[in-house]
């Protein structure tokens, strides 16, 4: 009989044999545990199986996995993975206590009604799969909601797509409509699941730089884009463009004229438009305009109920749009998760339906957060460029003596008790002229805040 590992086999050094076995061999076996020997060993007086312990050859992992790991420049040289920023950074601050400015997750409630719902509708037993499109109180509530906010009619039984939060509707709509070789536009930087998803179907990004204009006498910092840019990265092998506005990372608000010209490129080269407007009730005073309002038959629309209402961890988003590209997605989100959150959807329902004031609070309590974080970081010497929407808020490191973003955000949870995210992440590998920028979330209570910045005011050079 094989000795147990882990000395009587308690729990957790059944877990550190796991580890001891997988850490140092990604590829291949290098233990040797004989066949013929029991795979089993006594923890207190029950077993375990210890599948992970036994020498038969591990599998080849290589995989289309790589392909979404490339895209989002996250394969290693020898074809390894590695998790995304936002998952390093939150791990990074869970393990050295610092302060989580990086993962974009609200740590304050979302609205009580829309808390209370989702209860209900647990208590009352909306347990079950819910329909594919997803549930009718659902799919009323967002056709009614654009047409309120929008003046967009849509019909809530072909045009509207209930999702795994905005995450999987991009996902299914990459899949299901980008062709090897078909080239996708996207604004760089550019949320990362793009990325992913593109290189995953096959696609081929072409990126249009968004570029960093430093603050001047008249005029604050922030991002413009070129229009030449964007005109000389579309061309026949267009198949689609990608909008993401309100912006994730630089919190701008695409202007009318950038509309119109995505627009206007779009159906030269009949492209299809994805707009994620994750964030459209986020802003703070520049209005937000729909896609769907320049290109409404070829735009496919994201919204996230967990932006929208603080609950990001519910997963319960919606794509919009013509009805036949609906149905594509359908034909590739029904293979992914088929239906999503049951007693969530009925809850978001409610939360669309809430008064006009509740959404115009939400955003001003955002604002309130955005002006508390932005004026710590401009008092310790970051250049800030202060956001029109959103979550998060860019600031450039360069006063504060940082060359490299990257390397900024690794140290800084040691130097002052702060995570944030380097603007590179958002970025294929070159964009130099962005090195230097750092992105800070302020979705994030006034205590989180306020300590955030007492512990950024103790940065020196
Ligand atoms: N798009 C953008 C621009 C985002 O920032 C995020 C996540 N914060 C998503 C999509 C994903 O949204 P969800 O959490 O609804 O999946
Ligand atoms: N969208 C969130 C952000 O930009 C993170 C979501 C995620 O972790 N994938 O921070």
């Amino acid at each position: 009989m094989r000795p147990a590992l882990g000395g009587r086999g308690d729990v957790a050094s059944v877990h550190g044999a796991w580890h001891a076995s997988h850490a140092s061999r990604p590829h291949g076996p290098t233990d040797h545990i004989p066949f013929d020997e029991p795979r089993c060993v006594p923890v207190g007086s029950a077993s375990v199986r210890l599948v992970s312990s036994v020498s038969s050859p591990v599998p080849d992992v290589s995989g289309p996995w790589q392909d979404a790991a490339r895209g989002a420049a996250l394969l290693d040289a020898d074809g390894r993975g590695r998790p995304t920023i936002f998952a390093e950074m939150s791990a990074l601050s869970l393990a050295t206590g610092a302060v989580n400015l990086g993962q974009g997750f609200p740590d304050y409630a979302g609205p009580q009604e829309v808390l209370d719902a989702a209860v209900a509708a647990i208590r009352a037993g909306r347990n079950q799969y819910p329909p594919g499109r997803g549930v009718p109180e659902l799919l009323d509530a967002i056709a009614e909601h654009h047409d309120r906010f929008y003046g967009i009619a849509l019909d809530p039984k072909t045009d509207v797509l209930v999702t795994a939060g905005a995450t999987e509707g991009l996902a299914a709509i990459f899949l299901a409509l980008v062709r090897p070789g078909d080239e996708v536009v996207c604004f760089e930087p550019y949320y990362d699941a793009y990325g992913a998803d593109i290189a995953r179907a096959g696609g081929v990004q072409v990126n249009v730089p968004l570029r960093w204009r430093p603050a001047t006498l008249t005029d604050a910092a922030t991002f413009v884009l070129d229009p030449a840019d964007l005109r000389a990265a579309c061309s026949e092998r267009t198949r689609m463009i990608v909008v993401n506005t309100p912006h994730n990372p630089t919190g701008t608000i695409s202007r009318d004229s950038t509309l119109e010209l995505i627009a206007e490129l779009a159906r030269a080269h009949n492209a299809i438009v994805v707009s994620d407007e994750v964030y459209e009730h986020l802003m703070f005073g520049v209005p937000h305009h729909p896609m769907a309002w320049f290109a409404p038959e070829r735009t496919l629309t994201l919204g996230s109920g967990g932006k929208t209402f603080s609950v990001t961890g519910w997963k319960c988003g919606w794509i919009t749009g013509p009805a036949e590209l609906i149905d594509a997605v359908i034909g590739m989100k029904q293979w992914l998760t088929y239906v999503n959150g049951a007693p969530f959807q009925p809850a978001i329902a409610t939360g669309l339906r809430l008064p006009d004031a509740v959404y115009t609070r939400g955003a001003d309590e955002l604002r309130d957060r955005r002006d508390l974080l932005c004026s710590a970081l401009s008092e310790v010497g970051f250049e800030v460029a202060l956001p029109d929407a959103g979550y998060f808020v860019i600031a450039d490191a360069a006063p504060l003596g940082a060359v490299d973003g990257d390397a900024f955000c690794r140290g800084l949870p040691e130097r002052c008790g702060v995570v944030a995210i380097p603007v590179t992440a958002f970025c294929a590998p070159g964009r130099d002229d962005l090195a230097t920028l750092v992105r800070f979330a302020y979705c994030k209570s006034d205590d989180t805040l306020a300590e955030a910045a007492r512990r950024l005011r103790t940065l020196t050079r």
